[in-house]
């Protein structure tokens, strides 16, 4: 990632952005090593399997027990057999817009004496997801990744009545290290005191070549970036240019930002951060607690003639939450239709760079390099007020969040 970094550093230096450097960040990092599940009876079987990140290294052998989605009802219908034994739990669970973090749910299962734990993918890929299921620290107890054929072959075997057994063993290991977050300026040194932040992520999961997340969001802040920069003596405002670290492991890097850089915050009055981006991102934009704000993106969208639709929305998905919680206005390229797929094999060993058009990119960096020189050139007031701390407690509550902020480690206390 240091290497990315410095890459990135060179381009951006070559487009003509000013002030490129690095900004050191704690990470709690994580050293894969192979991992086994091997189901001894009523059959033998070899399951191909990851040891899920940040849970702990060990060696099990105990009966398997099927939780389904590990909702409270699952875990009190095992009840007390789920001490000692291997719990088969399904992937992420999305309920309506909000994300039910993997790892509280996964705790709930360690609490109640479960030996370890096997997650099952969502999508049937034939390969296990890799999943994030500590965030501060490990999970108590080891957990695995299976792909979505494997899990639901387990869970038809805990289903016909036999008693199924397996032996679990993982060696993966968490350390806490420092990693690199990448920042740059563009526009004239006496542009106004404010600053537009364009980001994306540059981090992936050990095993996942992060293509699609997150190759896409930093290849499009590199083509907005160069295509804005013959155009930067007519900035109002500046744009600062943000490539991010450890955002698959929990915002590490926008949150060392966040609060590394007080002064700057002062100064930034938007947030745009791209992440997972593909064709149908190109034409909507998800405003996240700045209807002023949308209001805005909608009418320079209308001016430039582009077909974006723009929403207000709540959601947590990525490296503009910390700014967010600062009460800065903040949007992402998002897709409303439903029909238009986010591609599954995100977060998974298929996430190769040849599975992604390069129009996928094209069309990202001309709609939202439209939309950003709108704001960058704009000689009024952008409609982007800053929220009080205790206007974001409020939103907060207002979104019913306050426990899923916890579950991913922001402390709002
Ligand atoms: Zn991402």
């Amino acid at each position: 990632m240091q290497q990315a970094q410095a890459y990135l550093g060179g381009e951006l230096k070559k487009i003509g952005a000013s002030g490129v450097h690095t900004q050191s960040v704690p990470v709690f990092a994580w050293r894969d090593a192979p991992s086994i599940v091997e189901i001894r009876s009523p059959t033998k079987w070899s399951v191909e399997s990851f040891h899920n990140v940040h849970s702990a290294a060990g060696r099990i052998k105990a009966p398997v027990l099927n939780a389904a989605i590990a909702g409270q009802d699952d875990l009190d219908r095992l009840g007390r057999r789920i001490e000692g034994a291997i719990v088969l739990v399904h992937g992420n669970v999305i309920s309506g817009s909000l994300y039910l973090p993997l790892p509280q749910r996964l705790e709930h299962i360690a609490e109640r004496g479960a030996a370890a734990i096997i997650t099952a993918s969502m999508d049937p890929l034939g390969c296990p997801a890799i999943e994030l299921v500590g965030i501060k620290q490990d999970l108590p107890i080891p957990a695995f990744g299976v792909s979505h054929e494997d899990g639901r072959r387990l869970a038809s075997l805990c289903g016909d009545g036999a008693k199924v057994t397996a032996t679990v063993e993982a060696a993966g290991k968490s350390y806490r290290g420092k990693c690199l977050n990448l920042v740059a300026e563009m526009g004239p040194k006496r542009a106004s005191e404010e600053d537009i932040v364009l980001s994306a992520h540059v981090d992936c999961f050990h095993v996942n070549p992060g293509a699609f997340d997150n190759l896409t969001g930093v290849v499009t802040l590199m083509e907005i970036a160069r295509a804005l920069a013959p155009l930067r003596a007519k900035f109002r405002r500046r744009l600062r240019l943000i490539v991010f670290t450890g955002e698959e492991y929990a915002f590490w890097g926008s949150n060392g930002y966040v609060r590394n850089n007080p002064r700057e915050l002062e100064r930034i009055r938007f947030v745009f951060n791209m992440d997972s981006l593909f064709d149908a991102t190109a034409e909507g934009v998800a405003v996240m607690w700045s209807p002023g704000m949308r209001d805005y993106i909608e009418r320079v969208f209308r001016e430039t003639q582009c077909d974006v639709e723009v929403r207000n929305l709540f959601c947590m998905s990525s490296d503009y939450l910390p700014f967010m919680l600062e009460g800065i206005p903040a949007a992402r390229p998002a897709h409303f239709d439903l029909h238009q797929k986010f591609p599954p094999y995100s977060h998974t060993r298929l996430d190769t760079p040849e599975k992604i058009p390069i129009d996928w990119i094209r069309k990202n960096a001309m709609v939202f390099a439209q939309m950003l020189l709108a704001m960058l050139v704009d000689p009024r007031a952008l409609p982007a007020k800053r929220h009080s701390p205790d206007e974001v407690s409020a939103l907060i509550e207002q979104a019913g969040a306050r426990n899923l902020l916890a579950g991913l480690g922001f402390d709002r206390s």
